[in-house]
């Protein structure tokens, strides 16, 4: 018998992959499968970027970077938080990562342990919860209701710090939901925090820049009180539709930068090299192709969210970011995973139950818009039927 540590059997997954799996399975089968369920974007990465890529491997930069990453990205990187949040980063703060998921992998691991607790959004991206499990501490739901647009509200955040609460994770624009924060929810969030100085934030603001409707993002990043004790975690996946190509970035706390280094170091060693220099085309090169990514979505969001109101038993919230609905279904009479099994076996369109969200996704499912208005239109047709029997 082999001797596993116990810890594995508490790791959870990604329901989004498995859908992604069974979808490409249906499809090889013939079937005609629309998938509303993986988070990335539909677009190809901007061209300048791949071809920043391919010069530097043509120019030899084929080998191990520094593991923190490489200077000009990080200079690049507080460029562009300059740009768009109007904050002061030190490049020295700022950690590459081969996507957005390792930031999350690390402070859990940095902060999580048997007799910690751990806050983090439910329905909330599924790793935050696995990885909370994974390290033995206590994950503390941060309940993300429809009531309340699918976002936190400060006083339930605090009211719900103990002296065991270790970190504390919150997400917005959020998945699986889209829910947003608002300013004076996070001002009052950072305010409460005061109280509270042994107690670390982790925002993740992957989604930060696909806001709709007038809607602004508010960074954690403008809170000087608690850089101390901030992480914030951004990447280029979602913005430059690169979620193949395995780049993130995190700004740290100072005093923790050596440690989350020595961890990449004994982990992945480094990003490989051409993307970071992708990654930099991103940040320097015209944002057109962002503008024009982020309009689109905002266009299937006007059209996704009127489509599925009319569906029989369906309501669906614009909680206006990233690019996921999160309609309430419980008006069909099946249950989250029952309705997503048959929409992808009958209809075959894929989505995502909000169970693989956590507990309270119960009665919703998670549609991602991340594709063409002719597929969205055919996709909810397709449920239509399928509902109206
Ligand atoms: N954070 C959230 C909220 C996400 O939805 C995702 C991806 O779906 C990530 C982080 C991870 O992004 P990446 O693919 O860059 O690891």
């Amino acid at each position: 018998m082999l001797q596993l540590v116990p810890n594995l059997a508490r790791l959870g997954t990604e329901t989004a992959f498995e859908v992604l799996a069974r979808a490409d399975a249906l499809q090889r089968q013939g079937k005609s499968i629309i998938n509303l369920g993986i988070g990335q974007p539909d677009f190809k990465t901007p061209a300048h970027i791949v071809e920043a890529a391919i010069k530097a491997l043509k120019d030899g930069h084929h080998g191990y970077t520094p593991a923190q990453g490489i200077l000009p990205l990080r200079e690049a990187v507080a460029k562009d938080l300059k740009r768009r949040h109007g904050v002061d980063v030190h490049p020295d703060t700022i950690v590459i990562w081969p996507g957005g998921k390792p930031t999350m992998f690390f402070s859990i691991l940095i902060f999580g342990q048997p007799g910690a607790e751990i806050m983090y959004p439910d329905p909330g991206f599924p790793i935050y919860r696995s990885m909370i499990e994974y390290t033995g501490a206590k994950p503390v739901p941060i309940v993300q209701n429809e009531a309340n647009q699918f976002s936190f509200t400060a006083d339930q955040v605090l009211s719900q710090i103990t002296p065991k609460t270790s970190l504390i994770i919150l997400n917005s624009p959020g998945n699986p939901c889209g829910g947003t924060a608002s300013k004076e929810e996070i001002a009052k969030l950072i305010a409460g925090l005061e109280k509270h100085p042994n107690v670390a934030i982790m925002s993740d603001e992957i989604y930060s820049q696909m806001l709709y409707g007038g809607r602004e993002h508010e960074s954690f990043l403008r809170y000087p009180e608690i850089r101390d004790r901030l992480i914030v975690l951004d990447g280029w996946s979602k913005t430059y539709a690169m979620t193949g190509w395995r780049l993130g970035f995190s700004v740290w706390p100072k005093a923790l930068v050596d440690k989350v280094v020595r961890l990449a170091v004994n982990c992945h060693s480094c990003v490989n090299a051409p993307t970071q220099y992708g990654g930099i085309a991103a940040l320097e090169g015209p944002q057109d192709e962002v503008v024009k990514m982020v309009a689109a979505f905002d266009e299937r969001r006007r059209i996704i969210v009127p489509l599925l109101n009319q569906l029989p038993g369906v309501t669906c919230l614009d909680p206006g970011g990233a690019f996921y609905v999160f309609p309430n279904i419980t008006g069909t009479g099946m249950d989250a995973r029952t309705l997503q099994n048959k929409m992808l076996e009958e209809a075959g369109v894929a989505t995502v139950a909000g169970t693989s969200f956590g507990i309270h996704g119960e009665g919703y499912i998670r549609f991602s818009y991340a594709n063409s208005v002719d597929n969205i239109r055919e996709a909810i047709k397709r449920v239509a039927a399928l509902l109206r029997g």
